[in-house]
């Protein structure tokens, strides 16, 4: 198996050979990117970090590793040219989030934190291809506007600050009218749709497990009762038991998430099944015991015949 050291090895010698590639952060080195509300944007992300790492070290907070902050932009913020009271925060890959909510205070004001989460694919600034970032990045660079060869800033496409838009050339779908970075690209439209069918087969998949085992799970039962084949007898409702020992699997009337009828069907086949087993169990033992109390009767019948002989031959005498 490839480990840590394997990877940057490997990452050194494409480098030494000037190899065209790109690759992948580990997760192990990946930062990890939340948001901090609730500090007005007076602050400056310097400061904002020097406190941080302040705080973790004075309270004894394990496994928050501060690395830097930010200011959250967004094109409008950018445009109106006006700071936001939010800021962006990283944290190395081992830091443990949870520990951010004994954090819940800074500068005497009550901050949150949020995840943040790219829902968008990302695209490389160097190459345009999609999936991966410039810093992973050692491919050709590729103009995000044009299909001619030029160093990064020397598009010769943007003449008086205007663009001809006809001229506009797609490195990744090699179509012309629309920029490398147009959102509704066919090879990026393409590639959505792929990952989100793929996203929702996951789900259907996880859910159809979850059915399963909810079929066979019954509510207030522990495992160690489950598997000794009697109810605990703690925390039960009485009443709901009485229920759910009278219907196999009742829960499954007032569960959210049903079962398919498959497991429905499944379960019935089973317990039919077994019925049908131990009728046929006691019909053979009832059978057995007819063909016993028979040969009984035949005995008698025999041993009748025989004294009945011998009286008969002793009237005769
Ligand atoms: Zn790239
Ligand atoms: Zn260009
Ligand atoms: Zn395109």
């Amino acid at each position: 198996m490839l480990t840590l050291s394997d990877f940057r090895k490997a990452k050194e010698i494409l480098n030494l050979v000037c190899a065209c590639y790109y690759t992948y952060t580990p997760k192990k080195e990946k930062v990890i990117t939340v948001l901090l509300k609730g500090i007005h944007h007076s602050y400056e992300p310097d400061d904002i970090l020097a406190n941080l790492q302040s705080y973790v070290q004075l309270n004894n907070i394990d496994n928050l590793r501060f690395l830097k902050v930010a200011r959250f932009k967004t094109k409008r913020s950018v445009s109106e040219n006006r700071h936001l009271s939010i800021y962006i925060v990283q944290l190395d890959a081992t830091s443990q989030l949870r520990n951010l909510q004994k954090l819940d205070r800074l500068y005497h004001h009550v901050i949150t934190w949020e995840r943040l989460k790219s829902t968008e694919i990302i695209q490389c600034k160097r190459c345009q291809r999609l999936g991966h970032v410039a810093s992973n990045c050692k491919m050709q660079f590729r103009c995000v506007k044009c299909d001619i060869k030029h160093d990064p800033g020397k598009c010769s496409l943007v003449t008086d600050g205007s663009i001809d838009k006809t001229k506009l050339f797609c490195a990744n779908c090699k179509g012309y009218g629309h920029p490398a970075s147009y959102r509704g690209c066919p090879v990026l439209v393409a590639m959505t749709k792929k990952i989100e069918d793929k996203k929702v087969e996951l789900r259907e998949k996880r859910e159809r497990k979850t059915a399963h085992i909810h079929a066979y799970v019954q509510r207030n039962v522990s495992f160690a009762d489950a598997a000794r084949n009697k109810q605990s007898a703690t925390n039960i409702n009485k009443h709901r038991q009485a229920t759910t020992n009278t219907i196999p699997n009742a829960n499954w009337c007032d569960s959210a998430s049903s079962p398919p009828l498959s497991s429905f069907t499944e379960t019935f086949t089973n317990m039919f099944q077994n019925f049908q087993k131990q009728v046929m169990d006691k019909l053979n033992h009832f059978d057995e015991k007819t063909n016993d109390l028979l040969t009984r009767v035949q005995n008698n019948e025999k041993k009748t015949n025989y004294i009945l002989d011998i009286i008969d031959s002793l009237q005769h005498r």
